[in-house]
């Protein structure tokens, strides 16, 4: 830290480390940047690293995990935001009429694997857990009744009445199946509207798209489900009304049905998953119950997390050896465990089971978008490059040029990440950021 203060260089890694907004584990880069006159050759400016701090420049992680970098994900969680809300009122290049389009906010559930324990309330109060007067015993010899009230953070939340009764197989099947499930899913609504209004699938989509947001979320018992927003469009996006029969009654009929139809057959184990019974369908409007706001913050909310909420790890692990070596609770080591266990068996080798095991099986998105929905993550990061590019412009730090006649060359090397523990303090300080030291560090 004193090396660092008392380094001349000092106020440009200040500038380098604001602009990365206090992320956590910035990627370092080093190489250059040159500018040439197309027309003669000639070197108009040249940008190296070679004057930067430590010779590298520092740029924001970009992850949308909120365990690894919290100001990142910060970024990502406020851009999902923006994308989800865009294409329920407009804005960020969608039009305004969007939101008389018809919008549902449908909610997709895992089947059960196996009685967990629960919190429940009714009129504000915790009911007991699974309070059975007949509790029967279970094979293992545990009493499947539980009387107590638990409490909101209680660690047993999410976890089985008995271990050895719960489906295993099947929770960590289902999470790799899911991102087919939904799939299918999109594809049964179509084929449901199409048959609602005597169209083939060609008719449907040259008068109708169903555009839609989606994100993952892991419940406490360590299953994925989806939480999407559904919408009606004309034949070109957002841009165009739907027909007047595509009316919000429709697209939920439609739902129903389609959510209940399909299943996906994980072959080699003869097993069929299908969506669980909890399907929950709500409409999304300017000043109902659902608001469009409250839809965008829910969704952005659940992109920014992955299965570390319940329990597990965040980076991937490979041998049963390794599992060992963390501290996790019971429930999210036997995912992991039965993720590794199945990876091994060369029939299931392409749901990539051992790869995904942290994830509890998961190889799905955590947030995805069909084309036409709003703009895309991608449009919002360039916007906001473009505004610190106009900043370096009237710093001085780089040339104002005009693509036609000026031609750039880049070249650039990944260099390592992160911050030693001494710039992250000053890091915290600089940008207001909290610190809280993830035994990451540096690893250049
Ligand atoms: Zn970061
Ligand atoms: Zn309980
Ligand atoms: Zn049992």
């Amino acid at each position: 830290m004193i090396t660092r203060l008392h380094d001349p260089n000092y106020d440009r890694w200040a500038h380098q480390i604001k602009r990365t907004g206090g992320c956590r584990q910035p990627i370092h880069l080093r190489g250059k940047v040159e500018h040439y006159d197309r027309a003669t050759g000639r070197l108009l400016h040249r940008y190296s690293t070679l004057k930067e701090p430590d010779g590298v420049l520092r740029v924001p992680c970009k992850t949308r995990r909120a365990s690894r970098c919290p100001a990142c994900a910060e970024t990502y969680r406020a851009d999902t935001y923006q994308l989800v809300r865009a294409g329920l009122v407009g804005g960020k290049g969608v039009p305004e009429t969007v939101a008389a389009h018809p919008a549902l906010f449908v909610t997709l559930t895992a089947p059960s694997f196996g009685t967990v324990h629960v919190r429940r309330e009714k009129n504000g109060k915790v009911l007991p857990c699974h309070a059975r007067r007949d509790g029967k015993t279970c094979p293992h010899g545990h009493v499947m009744s539980c009387t107590a009230r638990h409490a909101a953070n209680d660690p047993h939340l999410g976890e089985p009445l008995c271990p050895d009764c719960y489906d295993y197989e099947g929770s960590v099947l289902f999470n790799a199946v899911a991102p087919e499930l939904w799939r299918r899913f999109t594809e049964a609504l179509r084929r449901r509207f199409a048959r609602l209004f005597g169209l083939t699938l060609r008719e449907l989509r040259e008068q109708l798209t169903i555009s839609f947001a989606k994100v993952a979320e892991y419940q406490r018992r360590g299953v994925v489900h989806f939480h999407a927003v559904i919408r009606l469009d004309g034949p070109i996006g957002p841009t165009s009304p739907p027909p007047a029969w595509a009316t919000a009654d429709a697209l939920e009929q439609a739902v129903q049905h389609a959510a209940g139809a399909i299943t996906v057959e994980v072959e080699p184990l003869a097993r069929i998953f299908r969506w669980g019974t909890q399907l929950d369908v709500r409409p999304i409007t300017m000043n109902g119950d659902l608001t469009e706001q409250a839809v965008a913050a829910y969704i952005a909310k659940y992109a920014t997390k992955a299965a570390e909420c319940v329990g597990t790890l965040d980076r991937r692990i490979h041998t049963i050896d390794e599992l060992a070596l963390y501290p996790l609770r019971e429930h999210a080591h036997r995912l992991i465990a039965e993720c590794l266990r199945l990876g091994a068996l060369d029939d299931l080798a392409d749901l990539r089971l051992t790869q995904w095991a942290h994830m509890l099986g998961f190889r799905g998105h955590f947030s995805t978008k069909s084309r036409r929905y709003s703009t895309t993550l991608g449009a919002l990061r360039a916007a906001r490059e473009e505004h610190q590019r106009t900043e370096e412009i009237t710093t001085g730090r780089l040339p104002l040029f005009d693509e036609d006649t000026v031609l750039v060359i880049a070249h650039w090397q990944y260099a390592g990440k992160g911050l030693s523990l001494g710039d992250q303090l000053l890091a915290a300080a600089l940008t207001g950021t909290s610190l809280s030291y993830a035994g990451g560090g540096s690893d250049e």
